[in-house]
């Protein structure tokens, strides 16, 4: 059992008490954009903010560009930042179908969309982007509540901010209705305002795909030394290998480290035994990167995770490597095997999450 604070008990029935009957998520669906088109069966519009009304747009289509004093609305200039469009059926932006309603602003640096919808309907689509629909039911509620905590946390600290997360990879991936399933949708009922809290605050529950026999601590995988983010067994492994090479050309050590490379040893690991910092003789001289430098030189996506041994091969670099994702808090594959075993979403969140305690916010 978590100890329990004054400060997180007063946070806590500060957001039990602003969680209404339907706690609402805002969500940027497309950033920097020249150009928004928003479709939509019965599409509405309402030009004057929170304030306005919303009037019918016959054509069921509008065209919207940002300019100097505030938006172009289908050629009409309007001299205001935000547009707010709501359809009887699912709106379409950004080539994704959308519930609830849509706000177009003018950023800094073109037009922002963001998507204003309940935060359970949210989690269904995220649940179909996050975790295969066909995992065991107590892994996708797992999921659901790993997913809602991470939203709720992320909504608190953006408070006041046009949106509160992200649709991609960076925040949670959100793709819109169409990720939703019946298998996602009833994990998110079946765990309806349930998040993990410590100290009565919803923790910063990160998630990954493998983590290949251990997660990784928090401090190490993510620079967070948070108590519930702990080095954890897990039988991931036992469900699917998660074992990969990657091979990267001399050509491709030259885009990443400005040259050959001659020799390469991992000279400091984690007590899991993920890289921490990896030592490189170049053409000329040599350099010790650290391990999420030099993921991030490799690229995320092909560098799949810093569990790996690492050689030389002529010129070029071949990495031997197991797990996929920074290793932190619950691992998808750990959680479909434990579901698997029979265990309940409740106990696979215990395990991830050591120390936390659920809590129904609504
Ligand atoms: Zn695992």
């Amino acid at each position: 059992m978590a100890r329990s604070s004054v400060f997180g008990v007063l946070l806590w029935l500060t957001i039990a008490a602003q969680a209404r009957a339907v706690e609402v998520i805002r969500i940027a669906v497309a950033e920097n954009a020249d150009l928004l088109t928003v479709e939509g069966v019965g599409l509405q519009i309402k030009r004057l903010g929170e304030s306005g009304s919303y009037e019918p747009v016959e054509s069921g289509r509008i065209r919207v560009l940002p300019s100097e004093r505030g938006l172009v609305i289908d050629g009409k200039p309007l001299d205001q930042p935000d547009v707010r469009f709501r359809a009887t059926g699912m709106l379409t932006c950004a080539r994704e179908r959308l519930r609830g309603e849509l706000e177009i602003r003018r950023g800094s640096r073109g037009l922002v969309a963001v998507n204003i919808l309940p935060l359970e309907e949210y989690l269904a689509a995220v649940l179909g982007s996050e975790m295969p629909p066909t995992f065991p039911p107590e892994a996708l509620k797992a999921q659901a509540v790993a997913a809602r905590t991470y939203a709720v946390r992320k909504k608190i600290e953006a408070a006041g901010r046009p949106y509160h997360l992200g649709a991609t990879w960076l925040d949670q991936v959100y793709g819109g209705a169409s990720r939703e399933t019946p298998s996602t949708r009833a994990a998110v009922e079946a765990t309806q305002g349930e998040v993990l809290t410590y100290e009565m605050e919803p923790i910063e529950a990160y998630f990954h795909s493998a983590c290949g026999g251990h997660t990784e601590a928090g401090a190490d995988a993510l620079g967070r030394p948070l108590p519930y983010l702990q080095e954890v067994e897990c039988p991931c492994e036992t469900a699917q290998s998660s074992a990969w090479t990657l091979d990267l050309s001399p050509a491709e050590c030259r885009k990443a480290f400005g040259s050959i490379v001659r020799e390469v040893d991992v000279v400091d690991r984690s007590r899991s035994g993920r890289a921490r910092r990896i030592a490189i003789t170049l053409g000329r001289g040599s350099r010790v990167y650290n391990a999420t430098d030099f993921r991030r030189r490799l690229g995320y996506e092909r560098l799949r995770s810093l569990d790996f041994q690492a050689e030389v091969s002529s010129g070029g670099l071949r990495l031997h490597g197991k797990g996929s994702g920074h290793g932190a808090g619950m691992c998808q594959w750990g959680a479909r095997t434990y579901a698997d075993q029979g265990w309940d979403y409740r106990q696979i969140l215990d395990h991830y999450y050591p120390g936390t305690e659920l809590r129904k916010m609504y």
